[in-house]
């Protein structure tokens, strides 16, 4: 087939900043290529071929633009999709990453070395991470639990420190209040990052609420669909540059194939995430008032006790909701058991509908105390409220109620 000779330029215009959301990632591409594909290749290459020494000196030394090697995160299908991430997330720059753990722990390196304040609940990881890597590296690490924030100042005993957390919390759905975390970090010289995966960049933006690092598992809402392992950090291009030299030489970055079917993904997160708020809050309405049920932890309902800030912080109230079953550990995992579209599995933000039950995935390895402590009782369930019809959902779980 002859190239396109009359294609307008190689490279198209970026999206305009007073377009929507919706429209800035459906347009956001760097290449038009010339057979007229509305869409970027994809660029499956680890080095790039130079006509000359002279130009390959000019791109080491900074002196000319240009791709080197892959893993450096030079790459024109990952830099796509960072330029996507970081149009979602209404911030200077994005970094991809192999995992959301593999973004994580490259933010703790390149911004907690002076040592790490944790508020309130974290993803098992992330704690097993702190706990078991870096405390015993000599990074100093304290844990504050969700209404332990009061603390904040004085945990926060040199400058340079780095305060971390997860808004909504893991499975409670605990909320913290980021623009006050932020604004705490910085009286005490230190940055905050907050993992956003549970909200997603469109129904919270952490930065724009002050927060200096927003990250996420793009394993879970951002890929959508369960067939993608990810991770991103979204950043201002001063707080990024670390992370990526981190990135660089723990060599985290993900495969050009990945960034470019993560791409895809990014087209649908505004309809998707729409769709997941309104049959997650679907489905904590109709649950709210089952006898079989003690409580539904979700930040839609107004009785929830993180509702009011939930509402003044997000757009939307996310499409993850834990119900509490009565009766305890026995009756949450026959519920888990009677479910026929729900399906038995760990992970958050697919397509498809899923049930864990937090005390024998996420938290087994906690004993019941620690997790008394953290508000999960053996009885939860934790629900991805995913993209089926919202009553075909709710006529299972009542139907796994009913057989209790
Ligand atoms: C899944 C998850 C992670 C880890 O992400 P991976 O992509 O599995 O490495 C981190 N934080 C939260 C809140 C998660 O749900």
């Amino acid at each position: 087939m002859p190239p396109d000779s009359k294609a307008k330029s190689a490279i198209t215009p970026e999206p305009r900043p007073e377009q929507g959301t919706a429209t800035r990632i459906i347009h956001n591409r760097r290449h038009r290529d010339s057979f007229g594909s509305p869409y970027s290749p994809v660029y499956n290459t680890t080095t790039y071929r130079f006509p000359d020494t002279a130009s390959l000196e000019d791109v080491i030394e900074g002196r000319a633009p240009g791709n080197l090697y892959t893993r450096w995160g030079s790459n024109p299908s990952i830099c796509e999709l960072e330029q996507g991430l970081a149009c979602l997330e209404h911030c200077e720059q994005a970094l991809a990453f192999a995992s959301g753990m593999a973004a994580i722990s490259a933010c703790l390196f390149a911004h907690g070395r002076n040592g790490i304040v944790c508020v309130g609940d974290l993803y098992g990881g992330t704690q097993e991470l702190l706990a078991r890597h870096l405390q015993p590296l000599g990074i100093p690490v304290t844990f504050l639990l969700h209404n332990e924030s009061g603390l904040l100042a004085d945990a926060l005993t040199r400058p340079g420190m780095l305060v971390y957390c997860e808004s909504p919390a893991n499975p409670t759905l605990g909320i913290l209040d980021i623009r006050e975390l932020a604004q705490s970090a910085h009286a005490g010289g230190a940055l905050l990052a907050v993992d956003n995966t549970f909200a997603s960049p469109i129904n919270q933006r952490p930065i724009t609420l002050g927060a200096d690092l927003s990250i996420h598992s793009a394993s879970k809402f951002l890929g959508g669909h369960s067939d993608i392992t990810a991770g991103a950090v979204m950043a201002s291009e001063e707080r990024i540059r670390p992370v990526a030299e981190w990135r660089k030489n723990l060599g985290q970055i993900l495969a050009p194939e990945t960034a470019a079917l993560l791409s895809r993904s990014l087209r649908t997160l505004p309809v998707r995430i729409k769709q997941h708020n309104e049959n997650a809050m679907a489905v904590a309405r109709a649950m709210a008032d089952h006898p079989a049920i003690k409580r539904v932890l979700y930040p839609g309902l107004p009785g929830f006790p993180g509702h009011g800030l939930a509402a003044k912080q997000m757009d939307g109230f996310g499409g993850v909701l834990t119900i509490e079953i009565e009766g305890g550990r026995e009756q949450a995992a026959k519920v888990a058991d009677n479910l026929e579209i729900f399906l038995l599995a760990t992970s958050l933000g697919g397509v498809e509908s899923l049930v864990s039950q937090p005390c024998a995935t996420s938290h087994h390895g906690i004993s019941r105390e620690e997790r008394e402590r953290h508000g999960i009782s053996d009885g939860m369930l934790r629900l991805s409220v995913g993209l089926e019809d919202a009553r075909d959902l709710v006529a299972d779980l009542q139907q796994a109620l009913g057989r209790l």
